[in-house]
């Protein structure tokens, strides 16, 4: 792995190049993977200088993980890496323009930018925080650290990601309060609903189940329970109601969807370009809703870096073949929920919580960055849950 100093114009090199905009888990993985065909040359570019384990912010947040590794540590070692951010595709010149004003010329480009937070249309947001990404995992870190004893915390959004950060803080000490909106873990079955909320509660998080936030203050938030307005004191608001993707595609004129992802066929080509490939968060994938998750970004990556090398070749990609195992949320250091699934992310009947499902969700998050420093040393070697046909699947759940 090799860091380029973007203030100079950066160097088109001879061999194929295949520029990978974004290292999280879908890009890293397409990356490495990509050095299958060693007549590969592989840029990857990325606003920050290391890898962000985005499963880890919540941990992050409240003191208890660390959620950065070195790019050296998953990245092979002949991929270039430009700490940059993307600013604009010109798809038909073949051509990457930067924030630093430098640009990069590519044969392929795979778009791997990931999600940020979607600002909710409530009134006040502005005062809100937002779980997401590295720069609004530090935003909340530092307001935290800034809180007083028994000054509230709002978390809103009963989704995998809102249950996670508020039982972290809980179990750090913090008062914390959970909104639900659409509800607490309504994504998994009832049985593992009711052993998250359970757990949630033990913890000490108020959770407001069927609460809906309709405004947000300075330090108040205003809660609707049941048609009634109740202004209740919060000396931090986080909100974890979804996620959308950033502007790129849009700006550089690509087709979209209505959160901003690119649209790619089944065989992750962009809709209108197919040297541009799509994969994980940052993409819609036409006739096949996944959740948003490293779990679907690992895979995707690798059939991303599979499509372009296809392409290469000269030959056609295979269209994405990928399925769901489980829905996992930590509750804390000491419990989880693992939900299995079906393919299509549908509960199935096996639940496994406590101390055991804890350890688990400790293995998947370390894992998922195995999976990624093996491909770099093992090019080719990640292997998935193939899942066959999911277009039958109608909304995925909320991460
Ligand atoms: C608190 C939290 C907990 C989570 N827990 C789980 C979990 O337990 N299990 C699970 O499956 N999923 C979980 N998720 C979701 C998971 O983190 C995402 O689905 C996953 O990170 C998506 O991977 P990705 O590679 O598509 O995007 P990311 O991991 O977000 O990577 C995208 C990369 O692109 C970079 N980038 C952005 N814009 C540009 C640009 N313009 N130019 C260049 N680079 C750019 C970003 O900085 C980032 O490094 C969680 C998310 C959060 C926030």
């Amino acid at each position: 792995m090799s860091t380029t100093d973007t203030t100079q114009e950066i160097q088109v090199v001879a061999r194929t190049h295949v520029v990978v905009l974004g290292a999280g888990y879908a890009g890293a993985m397409a990356a490495n993977r990509l050095r299958r065909n060693p007549a590969v040359a592989v840029t990857v570019v990325n606003p920050q200088p290391f890898f962000v384990q985005r499963i880890r912010l919540h941990q992050f947040v409240s003191g208890t993980g660390d959620p950065l590794v070195g790019f050296d540590d998953v990245l092979a070692d002949d991929i270039r890496v430009v700490v940059d951010t993307a600013t604009r595709i010109d798809a038909g010149a073949r051509r990457v323009h930067l924030a630093s004003g430098a640009h990069l010329d590519y044969d392929h480009l795979i778009y791997a930018i990931g999600t940020r937070h979607r600002t909710p249309e409530i009134p006040g947001a502005e005062h809100a925080l937002f779980i997401a990404d590295w720069a609004s995992a530090q935003r909340i870190r530092e307001r935290v650290e800034g809180l007083g004893a028994h000054e509230m915390i709002t978390v809103v959004g009963g989704g995998l990601t809102g249950i996670e950060v508020a039982a972290e803080l809980a179990e750090r000490g913090h008062d914390v309060r959970l909104v639900g909106g659409r509800g607490i873990a309504s994504s998994v079955g009832e049985r593992a609903r009711s052993a998250t909320e359970k757990q949630l509660i033990r913890l000490g998080v108020d959770v407001v189940d069927t609460g809906r936030v309709v405004e947000i203050g300075e330090r108040t938030v205003t809660v609707d329970i049941d048609g009634e307005r109740n202004v209740l004191p919060s000396a931090a608001t986080i909100l974890a109601t979804g996620f959308e993707a950033p502007e790129l595609a849009a700006d550089s004129g690509l087709a979209t969807d209505e959160i901003g992802r690119l649209r790619t066929d089944a065989t992750l080509a962009g809709i209108d370009d197919d040297r541009i490939v799509g994969a994980g968060d940052a993409v819609a994938v036409e006739g096949m809703p996944l959740r948003m998750s490293c779990q679907a970004a690992e895979p995707l990556g690798a059939q991303a870096a599979e499509a372009v090398l296809a392409r290469i070749a000269g030959e056609q990609p295979n269209p994405v073949d990928q399925g769901f195992v489980a829905q996992c949320a930590s509750i804390g250091r000491r419990a989880a929920t693992l939900q299995f699934t079906r393919r299509d992310d549908s509960p199935a009947r096996a639940v496994v919580t406590g101390r055991l499902a804890a350890w688990t969700k400790e293995l998947v998050c370390r894992g998922t960055v195995w999976n990624i420093r093996h491909e770099a040393t093992h090019p080719g070697a990640f292997r998935w849950f193939r899942g066959g046909d999911l277009t039958t699947t109608t909304e995925p759940a909320l991460r």
